[in-house]
């Protein structure tokens, strides 16, 4: 099983962790994110595949065509959280409000319940599992915030499963799909997104692919725009993780997904038989 996923933001959403007064900045950068939206439709298209598309509540307000326009081609419209800030980083009740506003802001557009999300920067952690019982409130069935590996920022490590799975919390229960990991030298990582993607080689990207049983992306539209400005205040590493082989990268994901056949999650969820999927009892962290 491979799923097909994007988060939709514009370039300058690669950051959790901002100050209070970002919205100012935000407003006032240049807005790019458009031509990679369509290099995207234009690729889903050629293919005849579908995608689950994680958006901003912001980019939801600030460019409702875009959401219009995922989900009049029949494409999965799912949350990605309002304002981009790591989940870690609030309260509970932050947490909630700016979750509650970026659905409120995609149902107004699609007239439709948003059943999935992904936090932004995979920022459900140990220290945070009782934001599941948030998505629990506001109607979420699949998640896809577990990158189940060590990760600069976010990510789960001793998440025990990297394929989907039931995650139960307090009396609660949640479909999981993590984002799936491959093992090399030691370490787990993933190629199907992130620096990794535009890192390795794309005959080895389709090796680890061919020999997994699931695999899970996630792509954003800055991924296919080589041109962009680079964010101030970026760390060396961060700077090469997030711009490094940007023109090579819409090459290689046309390639991979004229390779493989992809889905987006709603149909993942019709084709797994939830009743025999590994059960991760995440009540210990609380
Ligand atoms: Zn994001």
């Amino acid at each position: 099983m491979k799923i097909l996923t994007f988060d939709i933001e514009d370039w300058f959403h690669i950051i959790q962790k901002y100050p209070d007064d970002i919205l100012d900045k935000w407003d006032n950068y240049e807005v790019r994110i458009h031509h990679s939206m369509d290099m995207i439709f234009k690729v889903l298209e050629d293919n005849n595949v579908k995608a689950t598309f994680f958006i901003l509540g912001y980019i939801a307000r600030k460019h409702p065509e875009i959401v219009k326009k995922i989900h009049n081609l029949g494409y999965e419209v799912a949350a990605h959280s309002d304002m981009h800030k790591a989940a870690y980083l609030q309260s509970r009740e932050e947490y909630k409000k700016d979750l509650t506003d970026c659905i409120n802001s995609l149902e107004n557009i699609t007239g439709e319940k948003v059943l999935s999300y992904r936090a932004p920067g995979f920022s459900i952690k140990k220290q945070n599992v009782s934001a599941f019982e948030v998505l629990n409130e506001l109607g979420i069935k699949y998640d896809a915030s577990i990158f189940p590996a060590t990760r600069e920022d976010g990510g789960f490590d001793d998440f025990s499963e990297s394929t989907p799975s039931i995650i139960k919390y307090k009396g609660i229960k949640i479909k999981e799909f993590p984002m799936s990991v491959n093992t090399a030298f030691g370490r787990r990582f993933t190629v199907t997104g992130g620096g990794y993607f535009r890192f390795f080689p794309y005959r080895w990207m389709r090796n680890m692919i061919e020999n997994s049983d699931y695999t899970m992306t996630y792509f954003h539209p800055r991924d296919f725009d080589p041109k962009q400005p680079m964010l101030d205040g970026l760390s060396l590493k961060r700077k090469f993780k997030s711009y490094y082989n940007l023109s090579k990268s819409y090459i290689k994901f046309k390639q991979m997904i004229h390779d493989f056949d992809f889905i987006d999650m709603r149909s993942a969820n019709n084709l797994i038989d939830w009743e025999n999927v590994p059960i991760v009892d995440l009540s210990r962290y609380s």
